[in-house]
């Protein structure tokens, strides 16, 4: 097989958000400029595999911290290692507060052709609940610039079921996507992470997210409402427009192999899933022992493969084919519908998708160990 994606994993933040579990870093040990020394130290070590890129994906952190002059130079040197002559996709993640048109400029010219802007909410409310530090006007700002500039590929990330929020805020999300009409919108449901302190809180009982009904009503209104502006969702949680769906992300949710670099980022080629270490300094170090940074490394057995995939494909809406039904027990058919010869979970029922896909999975591994038992 080909690897025909690269995710790189940019560790740097101005602040860290009460809520995020991601690795970011507000003082690094390590420079911007000696982390990507690094990075292209351990794409080094991956130069003999077969890998022609198709997507190229810097996600952070705050990946816009680099000027966009740095991220060319990382292009540019990346091209140097693989083969790039076939991209099609890459996106940057951007925080709102970060760049302005000349930098979208710039950054266009070093070959970037997809945004992906931190905006979480629309009201200041939403954001203040959130913890987060940029403004409303400052996302307007960003995306009307990055537009000005040339991006004709904009995705936005929402956030909904955080504290306090109430069915009618989702109106404000609304109502500023259907003015702004962005190509992609991620909009994600706020996990809280024991390892955060909004998480603790939340966990604690100090502070309540939306009761479950709330919380279905609000998605009830918020796909109903990406629908009626011309979206169309593709995974759980993310809708397109005009075929703007993420390539790369459609290469994880569908099993292809590809290539992870950077503190805690994750690859899988070669039947084998790894995950980075998601220590910086651990990092360095065995990049400068001419070592790969790996924390861990699985080699998937068949099943592990076949329950993968089939977990994946049941996030995406259209992820199986009508033949697949058999895969799905009886009791829950009801939750699934086919369209064009292909099966799905039905829209009204994806804030389940995750008890869905469990039982699926379970009906599957006792259906696989019951056949091996039988012989
Ligand atoms: S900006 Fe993003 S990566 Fe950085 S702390 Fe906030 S949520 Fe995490």
């Amino acid at each position: 097989m080909m690897i025909r994606g690269l995710y790189v994993h940019i560790p740097f933040c101005s602040y860290k958000c009460p809520y995020c579990d991601f690795t970011s870093l507000v003082r690094s040990p390590v420079g911007f400029e000696d982390y990507t020394a690094f990075l292209l130290r351990e794409a080094e070590l991956y130069r003999d595999l077969n890998i022609r890129l198709e997507t190229l994906y810097l996600g952070g952190g705050t990946p816009t911290l680099l000027s966009p002059g740095q991220i060319g130079a990382l292009i540019d040197e990346l091209g140097s290692i693989f083969d790039l002559s076939g991209l099609k996709e890459v996106t940057v993640e951007c925080n709102p507060e970060t760049y302005r048109f000349g930098e979208f400029r710039e950054l266009l010219r070093a070959g970037v052709n997809r945004l992906s802007l931190g905006v979480q909410s629309f009201s200041e409310e939403g954001l203040k609940r959130l913890g987060r530090e940029h403004g409303v006007q400052e996302s307007l700002e960003a995306y009307i610039h990055a537009r000005d500039a040339g991006f004709e590929n904009v995705s936005i990330d929402i956030i909904y079921g955080y504290p306090g929020q109430r069915v009618e805020d989702i109106e404000i999300e609304l109502e500023s996507i259907g003015e702004l009409n962005p190509d992609h919108v991620s909009a994600y449901m706020l996990t809280p992470h024991e390892n955060t302190p909004m998480g603790m809180k939340i966990l604690g009982g100090e502070l309540e997210i939306p009761e479950e009904e709330t919380l279905g009503d609000i998605y009830d209104r918020l796909w109903k409402g990406l629908k009626g502006l011309g979206y169309e969702r593709y995974e759980v949680s993310n809708w397109a427009k005009g075929g703007k769906e993420c390539k790369h992300n459609l290469l994880y949710w569908t099993m292809e192999e590809f290539l992870g670099l950077g503190v805690s980022a994750w690859g899988f080629f070669g039947g084998r899933r790894y995950g980075n270490t998601k220590n910086v300094m651990s990092y360095v170090k065995a990049l400068s022992e001419g070592k790969k940074p790996l924390q861990s490394e699985v080699l998937l057995n068949e099943e592990d493969l076949f329950e993968e995939e089939l977990m994946l494909r049941l996030r995406l809406k259209w992820g199986l084919g009508e033949e697949d039904m058999e895969l799905i027990p009886e009791r829950l058919r009801g939750f699934f519908e086919i369209k064009g010869g292909r099966l799905g979970i039905r829209e009204e029922y994806m804030l389940l998708s995750n008890e869905i896909i469990t039982e699926v999975l379970l009906y599957n591994s006792d259906r696989n160990s019951t056949e091996v038992r039988n012989g």
